[in-house]
């Protein structure tokens, strides 16, 4: 294929990654911004493919089959692991970035070294630092989403913790620099892969202070980092359209990293080094656990019908349990009863940005019952009830009077302060960030335990009943 048609197909897929991202921002059209991404993917590789200097086609045909091998099986994975799915994505395609630097790096000393120019360095540096540090950093954070047991799930501090982190990355830096003054000296032999081993290092010592409640912000700054060694990269092979979908995606997960700390109120340095201003590690004054009152779907059927106004507060374990159906259900018998329902949406309800919503529009649930935290909270002292399902961080009063809390300073739907709270959970155990949540211990909170696919059932049948649909 000719160079200009091969720009052409570039050009081409770089506004399908556009339109993509501009799709995306709505669920109505969110499938057609999949189909986009996806095809300018297509139309990238085969034109980067059908380029004369592509002459060893087995390699790709392996690339590909390897790729399919394991992306089908990512692909099928629960919603509900759907962020550390993302962070292994990120994972791979740091991996991509650094294994591409460090080859290259290799054959043009042993091929050409004056082919090591001072921008080649520069951009070879920049890519193995960041892909190594995405690499380690999203494994790492996918271990802690996953829950695996030799993961540390909570912050780990330590003392100076930053400060060494910061001088680690400037050694890195450092070498780096001299490295790309200096590209063939003797000393690159045993510099060039301290700067890999530090990077992979740095990785996992960023994400180890971060606490629950930051998780999903750290997993859009891990994108982001992916992005932009993925245009480093298109610097090192010059290869325009791996520059654009590079900065495309650095710049969207920046963004999106962005409007998640100003959604958790924290501030970019706090998250992105977890260890700055992080929360005092005492036990939280007055926390002795509470006596939790439990009631029956009966009688919560009963209160629910002869409100006014119902705010349904969903999270995690709603997704858990996929009782998105069953609350559906739940909303139309209110609904049908003159009661005015909403539901309140956290912004890191669940377990990944847009989770709730991607929920309930599945269980086509009106978009506009679907109100941002700000506005239900200026609503809910007049909320008659709030049906907390599956919900906990997001509704946990210590993140405003807690300061030794570690979601303290992150904005929660406010339903305590409506006049009835009911809570559907399982057991007694803790959510995401692992601390005990005072509203369950409120006075005018009645747990309904169960699963919630289960205990929503069982509100849609009592007020079947009493409506007398069978
Ligand atoms: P939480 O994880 O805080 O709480 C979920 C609750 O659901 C648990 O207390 C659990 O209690 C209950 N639960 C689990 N399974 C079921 C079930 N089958 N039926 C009924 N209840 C169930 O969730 P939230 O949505 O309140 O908060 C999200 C947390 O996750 C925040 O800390 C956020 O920072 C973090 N996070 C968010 C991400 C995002 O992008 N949205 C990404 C990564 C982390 P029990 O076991 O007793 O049933």
């Amino acid at each position: 294929m000719s160079p200009g048609y091969v720009e052409l197909f570039y050009l081409t897929a770089t506004a399908l990654f556009i339109f993509s991202l501009h799709w995306m921002n709505d669920p109505k059209t969110a499938r057609r911004g999949v189909a986009a991404g996806a095809a300018a993917m297509v139309l990238g590789v085969a034109a980067t493919w059908a380029q004369p200097f592509v002459v060893n086609h087995g390699w790709l045909v392996l690339a590909v089959v390897a790729g399919i091998a394991v992306g089908y099986p990512l692909s099928r994975v629960a919603l509900t692991a759907a962020p550390q799915r993302t962070a292994l994505s990120h994972a791979f395609g740091g991996l991509a970035a650094a294994l591409v630097g460090i080859g290259k790096y290799y054959l043009w000393l042993s091929e050409g070294p004056e082919e090591l120019t001072t921008f080649r360095m520069v951009a070879i540096i920049a890519e193995v630092i960041l892909g190594c540090v995405t690499l380690t950093g999203s494994l790492f954070a996918a271990g802690k989403l996953q829950e695996l047991k030799w993961v540390p799930q909570r912050a780990v501090t330590y003392p100076l913790q930053n400060v060494f982190n910061i001088a680690l990355l400037l050694v890195a830096i450092g070498i780096g620099a001299w490295l790309v003054l200096n590209p063939t000296a003797p000393a690159a032999a045993f510099l060039f892969p301290a700067v890999i081993v530090i990077a992979l290092m740095f990785g996992v010592l960023l994400i180890i202070p971060i606490g629950g409640a930051d998780m999903p912000t750290v997993i859009a700054i891990l994108n982001s980092y992916a992005g932009l060694a993925a245009v480093a990269m298109g610097f090192v092979l010059e290869n325009n359209l791996l520059i654009t979908a590079g900065a495309l995606d650095g710049s969207s997960g920046l963004i999106l990293s962005i409007i998640m700390c100003r959604a958790m109120n924290r501030s970019y340095l706090n998250v992105l080094f977890g260890a700055f201003g992080s929360v005092k590690q005492s036990a939280p004054e007055g926390a002795a656990p509470g006596v939790y009152k439990a009631d029956t779907p009966e009688s919560a059927a009963q209160i629910m019908e002869q409100a006014n106004n119902v705010v349904i507060v969903p999270g995690y374990g709603m997704a858990v349990a996929q009782a998105q159906h069953r609350v559906r259900e739940l909303y139309d018998h209110l609904k049908r009863r003159g009661v005015t329902v909403r539901f309140a949406i956290h912004p890191v309800a669940g377990r990944m940005p847009g989770h709730m919503n991607v929920l309930l529009a599945e269980a086509d649930v009106p978009y506009t019952d679907l109100v941002e935290m700000e506005d239900v909270n200026r609503d809910m002292p007049q909320c008659d009830v709030a049906l907390v399902i599956g919900a906990n961080d997001v509704v946990n009063p210590a993140a405003a009077l807690d300061e030794s809390s570690p979601i303290y300073g992150m904005p929660i739907i406010e339903a305590q302060k409506a006049r009835t709270v009911f809570a559907i959970k399982r057991s007694k155990n803790p959510g995401f960030a692992g601390i005990d949540n005072a509203l369950y211990f409120d006075e005018k909170t009645w747990m309904l335990f169960g699963d919630a696919k289960h205990v929503v059932g069982e509100l849609v049948k009592e007020l079947s009943e009493k409506a007398g649909i069978h």
